[in-house]
């Protein structure tokens, strides 16, 4: 049985990740921004049948201050850096994603090194990966960096990126011996556990409530949660993966498109409001001139980023579920617990 610290327990990874780590017979303690959520967390352990929840300890510590992580990290072995800011809309300042994502890791590796940690697998993402290269048809792998100026690089793709760049650069400097591996999740889907889930469900949100009213030309990669967290335990403890990036995706994008016939046919009439109609670039195009929120996704129209996930599956032996089975389960479990309601 290994100590784990797990920063972020709230989040969707975060409480999967738990859930598995308790299932694996490890010990875990975890931080929250504040030690008020620490029974929400509770309730998404019970709801993912969790067992040994009572090894679980809470620390209070926020990645934009010091407090809180020395004590975090005391007598761990292991660190999972999950937490990071994800919200589903736009900062009004780049930077209110950037500095708590770099300088929350850069205190996370500190903290780590400073209690003799053997080693940190950090979250990071397919947008420190793939983005800002303009329309390719290479398939990306562990080797390419999103190039951050580039087009279509949000606030969001840069605070992933610009963190995970700065966590190399800390080991490289200052880490002492402490390991590092990044996990670079494409899209994470699959079951929530609570009313809090990611801004990645949101897609899946939209389309079973009839607001995304027609799909639009765009492919995403995807991930299930499940696979997700349990590539971070593998990355944890395998003596190949020091070091190293690992790209986590089912396999071949699948299109909004796909994804809306997907529920149609898995849901019935759960998905009856999924869209059957796709949108034309042209008009979100015409439309993103007056609505910001579309205006981020035109530089992702009609854009297919394949990517590989060979290096996970044969270094770590890793399996992952299919994109169907990934987006299936989401809608299911929103359905599940009554999130479909605004
Ligand atoms: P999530 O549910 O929004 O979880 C984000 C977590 O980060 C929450 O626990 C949140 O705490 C915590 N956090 C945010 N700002 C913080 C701060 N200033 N101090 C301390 N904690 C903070 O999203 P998720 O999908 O599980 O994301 C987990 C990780 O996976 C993130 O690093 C994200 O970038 C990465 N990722 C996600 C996807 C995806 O599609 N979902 C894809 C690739 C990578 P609160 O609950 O208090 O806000």
């Amino acid at each position: 049985m290994a100590h784990v610290l797990v920063t972020g327990g709230t989040g969707f990874l975060g409480s999967h990740t738990i859930a598995r780590l308790l299932a694996s017979g490890h010990k875990v303690t975890t931080t929250l921004r504040s030690l008020k959520r620490q029974p929400d967390v509770e309730k998404m352990l019970s709801k993912a049948d969790a067992p040994w929840r009572e090894r679980v300890s809470y620390v209070e510590a926020d990645l934009t201050s010091d407090a809180g992580w020395d004590q975090a990290a005391a007598g761990v072995d292991y660190v999972l850096h999950i937490a990071s800011p994800f919200p589903g809309s736009h900062p009004r300042d780049e930077n209110e994603l950037i500095i708590p994502a770099r300088d929350g890791a850069r205190r996370v590796l500190r903290a780590a090194r400073d209690a003799d940690v053997r080693r940190v697998v950090l979250t990071s993402s397919f947008a420190a990966v793939g983005y800002g290269h303009g329309p390719t048809d290479r398939v990306f792998s562990e080797a390419d960096w999103t190039s951050l100026d580039g087009p279509g690089v949000t606030p969001y793709i840069k605070s992933k990126a610009v963190a995970e760049r700065a966590a190399w650069d800390f080991i490289a400097a200052e880490g002492k011996g402490l390991e590092l591996t990044t996990i670079n999740p494409v899209g994470i889907f699959g079951p929530v556990l609570g009313p809090d889930y990611s801004s990645s469900i949101r897609i899946i949100h939209a389309m079973l409530t009839g607001t995304m009213r027609a799909a639009p030309p765009i492919w995403t990669n995807t991930v299930d949660v499940r696979d997700a967290a349990d590539l971070h335990i593998k990355a944890m403890t395998s003596p190949d993966a020091a070091g190293q990036r690992y790209l986590a995706l089912a396999g071949e994008p699948i299109s909004f498109q796909q994804i809306a016939l997907t529920l149609r046919s898995q849901l019935g009439e759960a998905a009856a409001k999924a869209p059957t109609r796709s949108a034309p670039a042209w008009l979100l195009r015409l439309l993103s001139t007056v609505s910001p929120q579309l205006r981020d996704t035109v530089p992702q129209l009609g854009v297919v980023r394949r990517a590989s996930n060979a290096k996970a599956r044969e270094q770590l032996g890793w399996a992952p579920r299919s994109n169907e089975e990934s987006v299936v389960a989401s809608a299911r479990s929103l359905v599940r617990l009554g999130l479909l309601a605004d």
